[in-house]
């Protein structure tokens, strides 16, 4: 079955009766259950319908009407009565109606094809608008007076790891980053934790993987809003992650 879309061009072609008939009887089975296309169609039709009244009656000029009688009286005897039976000016009313379809036909396209240039460009502004919003966010939980900041220390090792947090209770904006890391087993990884001050569970805020050099960064623009934090803790995990904390916490900061 083909889809809505797909049956733009019909529309037209079977207001005008130019669709194949397999394809007319499947576009009358859409017509019926498609209330946009019955729509569409209905304005169509009453666009036709106005071109065909404005193009009936029309009379061909007396000047070219006498030069063409002439013209058939100079012609050899057999072919006059051909051209008798339909004068010319008998298929200016068809024409006309004819290119005005054309015309309107063409302008219904263009009309449609604007309409989707104008979606696309839509989409790439609501997408650059994200990415703005995004980086504001970051920039806020890092240099927003209303941001808290945490630093966390190895409990144990040197050369001591270090990391910071920066988390924004209003947007729930949380920023992470840490140096002198230890490397991780084979599929383990490091897990940074809220703990409220509520006494409530610690919650997850994400995984992360030092780089050779033991640093990390972890951006998370939109965690969990209005916590509380008493601290933030870091735990070593297993590769996805975990939702409660295995124990030791290897760096901790209030
Ligand atoms: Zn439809």
């Amino acid at each position: 079955m083909r889809d809505h879309r797909q049956f733009a061009d019909d529309l037209v072609l079977y207001a005008l009766h130019e669709l194949p008939e397999d394809q007319a009887a499947e576009f009358r089975r859409h017509l019926e259950e498609c209330p946009q296309c019955r729509r569409e169609f209905d304005e169509i039709n009453s666009q036709l319908a106005m071109l065909a009244l404005s193009s009936v009656g029309s009379a061909p000029p007396q000047r070219s009407r006498e030069r063409l009688l002439n013209a058939i009286k100079a012609e050899p005897r057999p072919r006059r009565s051909i051209v008798m039976r339909r004068p010319w000016w008998s298929f200016v009313p068809t024409f006309a109606a004819a290119l005005l379809a054309a015309f309107g036909l063409m302008l219904w396209r263009e009309n449609v094809s604007l309409r989707q240039k104008l979606e696309a460009t839509q989409q790439q502004s609501e997408q650059r608008q994200a990415d703005l919003d995004r980086s504001r966010l970051v920039l806020d939980a890092l240099t927003s007076p209303e941001s808290s900041h945490f630093a966390l220390v190895s409990t144990k090792s040197l050369p001591v790891p270090e990391g910071k947090a920066s988390y924004m209770r209003k947007t729930g904006t949380l920023v992470f980053t840490a140096q002198h890391l230890e490397g991780l087993p084979p599929e383990k990884t490091y897990q940074l934790w809220l703990i409220p001050k509520n006494g409530t569970k610690p919650m997850p805020c994400g995984t992360f993987k030092p780089d050779a050099n033991g640093n990390a960064v972890m951006v998370t623009p939109y965690a969990e809003k209005d916590a509380w934090p008493k601290m933030f803790a870091v735990t070593i995990e297993p590769e996805n992650g975990s939702q409660t904390p295995t124990m030791p916490i290897v760096m901790a900061g209030l």
